[in-house]
């Protein structure tokens, strides 16, 4: 489908016109814009469009946010991160050019299930890994991780999106975000936090995708909050999970950031080596 050399390929810096596209079908509305196929009349390449009303990036006074958001994803170039491939504004509407996930959201594809396999849980697992491995390295801490920000392309392949609370830097952050259910214990203390983040998100996400729901999922905020910091985590019976897969959690889902499995330990995990797909292509 997507077989031609993406739109900005041959000339990076070319300027953009809504003209230049078709517009199809409405895939999603967010907080701030609303996301559409489109296709660039030339190339005919096809991708998805995200339209933001400046009006209401300037009430929320996000336009800082939403231009750190752009930078830092228009210089990251990896499999499993959702390219931003250019943008253009008119007088009234920033649009974002964005590789198109043809699968949707993961979110999705999880609550369809109920909950993945081992096989499944662990390939998404390692394409995410990757993913920030190659974000850190680039010192960009993503710091929103979480199923709705994570979409499949056609072939099941797993793209980290919303790089809207992401920040690049060298230094730690004392910034606080995110929904509860995946905060980190010190991001909850407002404490500074740095790169660990993202790996005890890991350790959520591997828990949710594995028993379809989040480990310190309570009846309010508060009570959510009061489980991760005491890092109360159970595994039910159903579904069963293995050993090896209980083990990475519990290396994840550590108090102190700073004995958190690093991300190349989590690549080499018994679980990891044993189920994922290292081309981490899931089909349905
Ligand atoms: P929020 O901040 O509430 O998450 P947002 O403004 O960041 O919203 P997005 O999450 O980027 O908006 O987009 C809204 C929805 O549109 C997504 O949840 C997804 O379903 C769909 N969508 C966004 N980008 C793409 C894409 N590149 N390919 C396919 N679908 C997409
Ligand atoms: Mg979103």
């Amino acid at each position: 489908m997507t077989s031609q050399n993406h739109p900005t390929e041959d000339n990076p810096k070319r300027q953009w016109l809504l003209q230049d596209f078709e517009i199809g079908k409405p895939l999603g509305k967010g907080k701030f814009g609303r996301v559409y196929v489109a296709r660039e009349i030339k190339s005919k390449y096809v991708v998805a469009l995200k339209v933001i009303f400046k009006e209401q990036i300037e009430k929320c006074r996000i336009q800082h946010q939403l231009r750190r958001e752009m930078e830092i994803q228009t210089n990251l170039n990896h499999p499993n991160v959702l390219r931003l491939y250019g943008w253009f504004h008119d007088a009234e509407r920033v649009f974002l050019i964005l590789e198109y996930a043809h699968n949707g959201e993961l979110y999705k594809e999880l609550k369809r299930k109920d909950h993945f396999s081992e096989k499944q849980a662990a390939t998404y697992i390692l394409s995410l890994t990757k993913a920030l491995a190659y974000c850190h390295e680039k010192n960009v801490i993503h710091r929103d991780i979480k199923p709705e920000n994570l979409l499949l392309d056609h072939e099941g392949r797993l793209k980290i999106a919303d790089f809207g609370w992401s920040v690049q830097s060298r230094s730690k952050r004392h910034t606080m975000c995110g929904t509860l259910d995946y905060l980190a214990p010190e991001m909850v203390e407002s404490k500074a936090h740095d790169y660990a983040v993202d790996n005890w998100t890991l350790g959520i996400l591997s828990y949710e995708f594995l028993y379809g729901a989040p480990p310190f999922e309570a009846e309010s905020q508060a009570d959510t909050f009061k489980r991760i910091m005491k890092v109360d985590l159970s595994f039910p019976s159903t579904p069963s999970v293995s050993l090896e897969a209980k083990h990475l959690i519990n290396q994840l889902l550590v108090k102190d950031s700073t004995k958190r499995l690093s991300l190349q330990k989590i690549v080499e995990h018994p679980w990891i080596i044993k189920n994922a797909d290292p081309t981490g292509i899931c089909k349905k």
